[in-house]
């Protein structure tokens, strides 16, 4: 997919009201992915994603009043650690409130405007109207980079989205279906493949905060995409590590690691959650939280548009799998998929069912670190058990020295039991591994 539409990168947003309708290569279920690009009333670019032919409509105008926002945000360079800081100090005063009752991520409907002018959509993504990264270098109003050993700055370049699942304002990822999570798989490698084309762009960030215990203040399932200016803290330490595991073994870091745990799939301590033919999670062996899942192709490639189509087609059902597994882990997995619809996205239902807040956070190669970095989740959550959670205190926050009271071994295994539903933990306990199998065939199951 990212082949076709690459050629479309850079026309999008810069030529004011836009009305393109690209096919995307990707085939599936029901057809190519095709994209609309068009613009909101300040500016900013919103794309629609549709599986097949667009539907009527998606180029329709907005129609609120919304000045144009200037970006003004500025990196430094902590000269102790490394680590690249983002101040985004100067945000401008809102012209447009949205009353707090009306979701900004949901359609519009007459009398109540939203981010999506559309009556409907399947999956959109629009540039964030705040962003704490934004423009290009060259035309940023924060001078060019200064390169001094203690006080390393730049501007503050690079690109926040916002991807909208569905317009579906009570579901959670774990709700949706194939098809759509294979439309998401697409944007997500149209917005790879498109913002690393972009100057200034080191890497390219796609994640999703999913509860309100990780702050997440709109219930409406979204993630977001970050283009960053800069290699963050986490990547910069793989890039060591696999230099260093390179320079030891002559080997890739991540094949070894991918290649030792599904070969040690069927053993006792196990930490594989899940074995497919293309895609394999595991618990990592040091995990940080609680619960802790990472997910690699089997076949290493360093960010989305290096999937092949077997390698797609068999993402939704993997991905969809774990994150339901995630929701059984604290009670929460009640088959209907739905959360309390009191907003929060991850509280219980009145039953002792706790939804899993989660962090799904996808690592993909910088700039220039394609040969060894390898495209992977990092999926996690704070929760520890339905009624306790895990807050980065002393030595987390401190010294970044986790401190994990949950066995990895320990965390795969229920995990495994949970079944692709997650709807067979006892509700509440999670002091005893689920003892209930899942029922039915799955690819995904562990080799037990
Ligand atoms: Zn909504």
């Amino acid at each position: 997919m990212a082949a076709t539409v690459t050629g479309a990168s850079g026309q999008a947003g810069t030529t004011g009201p836009a009305d393109t309708v690209e096919q995307a290569g990707a085939t599936g279920r029901n057809g190519a992915t095709t994209r609309t690009v068009t613009e909101l009333a300040d500016g900013r670019e919103l794309i629609y994603y549709d599986r097949g032919t667009p539907p009527a409509g998606r180029t329709v105008a907005d129609r609120r009043p919304l000045d144009a926002v200037e970006p003004s945000s500025e990196v430094r360079l902590d000269p102790m650690t490394g680590a690249w800081v983002t101040v985004a100090a100067h945000r401008q005063a809102r012209t447009y409130h949205p009353p707090a009752d009306e979701c900004p991520l949901c359609p519009s409907r007459e009398g109540r405007l939203s981010e999506i002018p559309a009556a409907d959509y399947q999956v959109a993504v629009f540039e964030n109207r705040f962003p704490s990264l934004a423009g290009e270098p060259g035309t940023h109003p924060v001078p060019p980079a200064l390169d001094d050993p203690l006080h390393s700055r730049g501007p503050g370049v690079g690109r926040c989205e916002v991807v909208c699942f569905t317009a579906d304002h009570d579901a959670s990822f774990a709700d949706l279906d194939e098809d759509r999570t294979r439309l998401v798989l697409d944007a997500w490698t149209d917005r790879t493949a498109e913002l690393s084309a972009r100057p200034g762009v080191q890497q390219v960030y796609c994640f999703e905060n999913r509860g309100t215990e990780i702050g997440v203040t709109l219930a409406h399932p979204h993630g977001q995409v970050y283009a960053l200016p800069f290699v963050p803290p986490r990547t910069a330490k793989m890039i060591d590590r696999a230099a260093r595991h390179r320079a030891a073994t002559g080997r890739n870091l991540f094949d070894d690691l991918v290649a030792a745990e599904r070969a040690a799939a069927g053993a006792e301590n196990s930490r594989t959650v899940l074995a497919g033919e293309h895609w394999t999670a595991f618990v990592p062996f040091a995990a940080r939280w609680p619960y802790e899942v990472h997910l690699f192709p089997n076949r290493r490639v360093p960010d989305f548009t290096g999937l092949t189509e077997a390698e797609r087609a068999e993402f939704p059902r993997i991905y969809l799998d774990l994150l339901r597994r995630f929701d059984g882990l604290f009670g929460g997995g009640d088959g209907s998929g739905r959360g309390s619809g009191d907003g929060s996205g991850s509280a219980g239902d009145g039953g002792g069912r706790v939804r899993a807040p989660y962090i799904a956070a996808w690592h993909q190669a910088p700039a220039g670190h394609e040969d060894e970095l390898a495209l992977h989740l990092e999926l996690f959550t704070v929760r520890r058990t339905a009624d306790k959670l895990k807050y980065l205190a002393g030595t987390e926050s401190g010294m970044e020295a986790f401190m994990n009271d949950v066995a990895p071994e320990y965390a795969a295994r229920r995990l495994r039991d949970l079944g692709p539903t997650g709807a067979t933990a006892p509700a509440g306990d999670t002091a005893t591994a689920a003892a209930t199998a899942p029922t039915g065939p799955t690819h995904g199951e562990p080799q037990r």
